[in-house]
């Protein structure tokens, strides 16, 4: 039977976005188009512009497969050349006809079996293949501090740095210590006069090396891909992987009475005065929130420019903040870095699938797909980075691309003509749901913290299995948990 040609629509310009449009030319498939609402490719790379902003999961494990890249100036490697990496990557694949900036898309419609799109400002596209890659962490979260809004100097969420307004010898404040936080903290406390940062909870911190690449170093890598693979899957990234996991995944694992160990020594032996010692101790277990890599964080904390104030914030006044005990923080500028609102994923998208089916109200219980990918009564319908998949310190960029390797068999099966639509069914969903809640409450993630990755039940919304058993699923879909719409 001859093959179908599939026109197919991604949403996103991001990192899984670019790569599904990657993939696509890689087969010679050239009726796709990419929409996307910002004026440039990058996703998240392109949103956070923060001073200190950086990827704590390695440089060469945060490429993609095919595109690996020796000229890393170091181990984590900075936004800024992330951000150039991707844009470069659009290029050198042939990306940027296919993308259609500055276009958001508002709603999706399932009918007569396609996808109808309409964007923002009412024009409609078609497709047998949506692809929704807008990204997880992509709504800034804007904490109800009271009072915020009557803040008269500048202030911004972490996402929305706004390069303007001066930071050198400024009284600086930063609510937030999540890796973002702690990122700008890092950056900033040499260069402010004051800069107070506004802990709600303390954070573990987990050493990592600084280690910037020398021109040999990269020569090496240059003259030899197989170094960069060894960087990305040798012994250590393994080792280091495999230790990851089985500490998420099991909360009494020996692997994260280890991780535990190496992070309160961090602590003891970074921290010289005992009472600021004991403002950053966490109460909870590490590793139940994400993780935070720092090899500065703890100096920027000791820096006399820099106090690390753990009291309750009171509200914002005109002038800066004042705290419940009644201390008063005079600043010049004010950084939020509360993270994000991540149980939207791509909302506010509409999206209506089989027999008007709303997405939004497939999820009133929260955002699910099977096995992360695919979600029922919404055919021929993948997300990349959806709701459960892998998070806390891998690369997002492999799990994509095991993710839309997954996906590109369902595709095949339209594309040979064995079905007109796909989508996993509502039994297999629950299945999945009912295994992966019941998992999720051993990980450490549901130790005792609060952190993004738990739902309104406290349940958190990840992955709870080991990584090697999310490579074995993704190889192939079970077909017997699949409709197959002839
Ligand atoms: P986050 O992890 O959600 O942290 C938000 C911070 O804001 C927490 O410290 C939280 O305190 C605090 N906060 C929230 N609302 C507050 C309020 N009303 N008053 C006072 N404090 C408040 O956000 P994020 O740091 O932006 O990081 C989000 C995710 O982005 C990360 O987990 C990671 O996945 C990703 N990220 C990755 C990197 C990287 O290097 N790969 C870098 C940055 C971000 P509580 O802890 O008390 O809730």
């Amino acid at each position: 039977m001859a093959e179908k040609s599939l026109r197919t629509i991604i949403i996103g310009a991001g990192m899984a976005g670019m790569l599904a449009g990657i993939k696509l030319l890689e087969r010679g498939e050239t009726d796709f188009v990419i929409y996307e609402k910002g004026a440039s490719a990058g996703g998240t790379w392109r949103e956070n512009t923060y001073p200190g902003l950086a990827c704590d999961t390695p440089a060469h494990s945060y490429s993609y497969s095919f595109a690996l890249n020796p000229e890393w100036s170091a181990f984590y490697a900075p936004g800024t050349e992330i951000k150039a990496y991707f844009e470069g990557i659009a290029q050198r694949y042939g990306l940027l006809p296919y993308i259609r900036f500055n276009t958001e898309i508002e709603r999706c419609d399932w009918r007569d079996g396609r996808w109808h799109v309409t964007t923002k400002a009412g024009d409609t596209d078609s497709s047998d293949i949506l692809v929704a890659a807008s990204g997880v962490l992509h709504h800034p979260s804007v904490p109800a501090i009271p009072g915020l809004e009557d803040f008269e100097r500048p202030w911004f969420h972490s996402a929305r740095w706004d390069h303007s307004v001066p930071l050198d010898g400024k009284r600086i404040g930063v609510i937030g210590n999540g890796s973002t936080g702690v990122q700008i903290v890092s950056a900033l406390a040499k260069r402010a006069a004051r800069l107070v940062h506004f802990q709600r909870s303390p954070q573990w911190i987990m050493p990592c090396p600084d280690l910037q690449y020398t021109e040999a170093e990269k020569q090496a890598f240059r003259d030899d891909p197989e170094k960069i693979e060894a960087v990305r899957n040798g012994p250590d990234a393994a080792a280091r992987k495999a230790r990851f996991t089985a500490a998420i995944i099991d909360m009494d694992s020996p692997e994260l009475s280890e991780i535990q160990e190496i992070v309160e020594k961090n602590l003891e032996e970074s921290i010289r005065d005992p009472e600021l010692k004991e403002k950053l101790r966490p109460n909870y277990r590490a590793a139940c929130k994400r993780m935070i890599f720092s090899a500065h964080y703890y100096n920027a904390v000791q820096e006399p420019t820099v106090f690390l104030e753990n009291k309750a914030i009171e509200r914002v006044e005109a002038t800066g903040i004042r705290m419940k005990d009644g201390t008063f923080h005079e600043l010049d500028v004010l950084a939020v870095a509360t993270g994000f609102d991540v149980g939207k994923f791509v909302r506010p998208m509409k999206f209506y699938g089989e027999g008007g089916m709303d997405l939004d109200e497939f999820w009133k219980k929260g955002p699910r797909a099977y096995y992360a990918v695919t979600i029922p009564h919404f055919p021929n319908l993948c997300l990349l980075n959806g709701p459960t998949g892998p998070v806390g310190n891998f690369s997002l960029i492999d799990i994509a691309e095991k993710q839309w390797a997954y996906f590109e068999q369902l595709v095949d099966l339209v594309r040979s003509g064995q079905a007109k639509a796909v989508a996993p069914t509502e039994a297999a969903l629950e299945t999945y749901e009912a295994a992966r809640n019941k998992d999720a409450m051993r990980t450490v993630f549901a130790s005792g913290c609060s952190s993004w990755y738990l739902d309104a039940n406290g349940v958190p919304q990840v992955w709870p299995w080991s990584y090697d058993h999310f490579v074995e699923v993704m190889r192939a879909p079970d077909l017997s948990d699949y409709a197959l719409v002839a």
